[in-house]
């Protein structure tokens, strides 16, 4: 038996490791677990490399707890170590990269500017242990091959004894100390285990059951895998999900390492859930499920699996976000997405459309957020009219332009926000051959204002914003039946029955068998108070303006003529009354009270 002491330069690092990383102590699973992984995978490689001849048997690790004992036993078969190796891995490397990770650590002083907090190792063990024992049997046969057994307490000092362990491989018994005996809950560790090693490539036993997937959706080539084993691996990682709609396997080798499945899920209603799904993992070991800063914004709506050994683990958000390496794996996942959606769309055009609803959020978020994407996503981007009809933005235009071409060569695309609440300008559009699509999607009202600003001469217009006529300005008015004189009058008139801060009265020629009255949203005005209720563009004081609304009138409907020839004035104010009503019941605006005296008022009519 030897003593020794750990080449300690500045401080005792055991204190500060059980100190600073109190956040994270479960962690200390992954590191050894991924060790045992490693000693048996360098046992592999030696073994197809022909260094290693004898017999290497099922290469496994297991996880044991003794309640009684208070120990956590990591145990693998993989090449074990001398007494030689232990001083020089356990003794002095792994300290020395324990040492230098809790440095950075203790700087950054912030748990949460860490991610992964890979490089800790081997002695993340003193995180939850009172006492550490590493007893070890080296693969190679011969001379100085007798097992070791190496002792520390949590203090510099050491101690190295030969064990009598006869079999090859590695044990790491964890004497858990009084605070982390939650440790020594096997629900605890099998949570922990199906959180961290759920893909490592050595099978991992615990309780005596196989706990992992040791090759992965993700691990493999597409070609060996079927739509079935896909869907499968997608209910591994997301048990209770529904079916996602597709998937992209990414597999890059240069100029960086990058493997993974990724899946477009069924969006909801309610986004933010359904974010920040991707697991990253290095190497099949977990790291996290959150990449934000990794990948752009609107990725993190996917699901799936990112497995890169080249994203760098141990450092803060902030810098990941500015990593070359980093940004490069951005804009290759990005592009991957955009041609795996234009392969859909090109190949599958029936299927796309039919998943489209679902896709729509998706598509819209990397439109409005990278520049790039949306220079992709132009050609497979799908609005759908009323008549539900899916149609491209090319192809849109084409179709408009002969009818929707306004008097100053502006091409006009209406639409509208709401089936059931613009139903009576939807009908009046469609009517005129129109055609009118439906925005009635999370981030429409942004889709409408950037697809503007994209498509050069276009102007998009609500339905609802304008008279049929004005709706697209055309160089051909109709005259109107009444003199000067009498347009006064009736607006006159008129005026005297609606309130003129909320309301402003015009006169318009249109065709006789257009409505009397019409009641519009100037499309600026509208638009404005959107950007408002969604917030920012300093535009707040719109949500506090009054409602102001343009109240149009038809003076070519023979109603005109009958409110000017009316001489009985509450005769003619039941008239005005009555089709002023009838507007307002079209925009859905005819409420309370108000709603109450039409209803008995009509009644009276009939
Ligand atoms: P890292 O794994 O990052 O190298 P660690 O502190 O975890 O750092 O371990 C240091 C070294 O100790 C490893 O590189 C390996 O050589 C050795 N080691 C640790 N655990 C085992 C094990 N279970 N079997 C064999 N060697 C091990």
């Amino acid at each position: 038996m030897s003593t020794g002491k750990i080449n300690v330069n500045t401080e005792n690092i055991f204190p500060i490791i059980k100190k600073f990383l109190y956040s994270d102590h479960e962690i200390f699973l992954r590191e050894l677990v991924s060790n045992a992984v490693d000693a048996c995978q360098k046992l592999k490689t030696l073994a197809s490399a022909g260094e290693f001849k004898d017999e290497i048997g099922d290469l496994k690790v297991e996880i044991l707890i003794d309640k009684e004992k208070k120990t956590l036993t990591i145990r693998d078969n993989g090449i074990g170590m001398n007494q030689e190796e232990v001083d020089k891995y356990i003794n002095q490397i792994a300290f020395s990269s324990a040492e230098e990770f809790v440095s950075k650590y203790k700087d950054k002083g912030d748990a949460n500017a860490i991610i992964g907090h890979f490089g800790l190792g081997f002695y993340s063990a003193f995180m939850v242990s009172e006492k550490v024992e590493l007893i070890t049997k080296t693969h190679k046969k011969g001379k100085g091959n007798t097992a070791v057994k190496w002792e520390c307490d949590g203090s510099p000092e050491y101690t190295i004894s030969d064990s009598d362990k006869k079999t090859r491989g590695t044990d790491v018994v964890l004497f858990i100390n009084e605070e982390s005996i939650e440790f020594l809950e096997s629900a605890r560790i099998k949570t922990l285990l199906d959180k961290y090693c759920k893909f490592l490539p050595v099978n991992i036993e615990f309780e005596g059951a196989s706990i992992n997937n040791t090759k992965p959706a993700w691990t493999r080539k597409p070609a060996d895998l079927s739509p079935e084993d896909y869907l499968s691996f997608y209910k591994e990682i997301y048990p209770y999900s529904e079916d996602p709609l597709f998937h992209i396997h990414l597999n890059v080798d240069y100029p960086f390492n990058l493997t993974g499945v990724l899946y477009f899920p069924k969006l909801k209603k309610n986004v933010e859930v359904q974010k920040n799904k991707i697991q990253l993992y290095s190497n099949q070991v977990f790291v996290t499920d959150s990449v934000e800063g990794i990948v752009p914004e609107f990725l993190t709506l996917l699901h799936g699996v990112i497995d890169s050994p080249d994203i760098p683990l141990n450092v803060s958000r902030s810098y990941l976000q500015s990593d070359g390496n980093v940004k490069k794996i951005s804009g290759h996942i990005m592009k991957k997405v955009a041609d795996k959606l234009d392969e859909e769309f090109k190949e599958q055009r029936e299927n796309f459309e039919k998943r489209w609803d679902d896709l729509k959020v998706f598509i819209s978020y990397g439109m409005l957020s990278e520049e790039k994407f949306y220079d992709r996503a132009k050609s497979f981007y799908l609005i759908k009219t009323t008549k539900d009809e899916y149609i491209d933005l090319d192809s849109l235009v084409e179709k408009v332009k002969p009818l929707q071409t306004d008097k100053h060569g502006k091409t006009i695309i209406l639409y509208a926000t709401n089936l059931d609440a613009q139903h009576a300008f939807i009908d009046a559009a469609t009517n005129r051959g129109y055609t009118v699509m439906l925005m009635d999607g999370v981030f429409d009202s942004h889709m409408v204002n950037s697809l503007e600003q994209k498509i050069e001469n276009t102007s998009f217009v609500r339905v609802d914003s304008n008279t049929i006529d004005k709706l697209i300005e055309k160089e051909e008015v109709l005259p109107s039946k009444l003199s000067a004189e009498q347009e006064e009058t009736l607006k006159k008139d008129i005026e005297e029955f609606v309130t003129k801060e909320k309301f402003t009265v015009t006169l318009e020629a249109m065709s006789e068998s257009e409505s009397p009255f019409h009641i519009t949203i100037p499309e600026f005005m509208r638009r404005m108070k959107d950007m408002a209720a969604i917030g920012g563009g300093g535009m707040d004081f719109m949500s506090n303006m009054p409602e102001h609304y343009n109240l149009v009138v038809n003076s070519n409907h023979p109603l005109s003529n009958k409110i000017l020839d009316e001489k009985d004035e509450s005769k003619k104010k039941a008239v005005i009354s009555q089709a002023f009503d009838l507007a307002l019941l079209s925009q859905n605006m005819l409420k309370g009270e108000d709603l109450t005296k039409f209803i008995r008022r009509s009644i009276e009519l009939i």
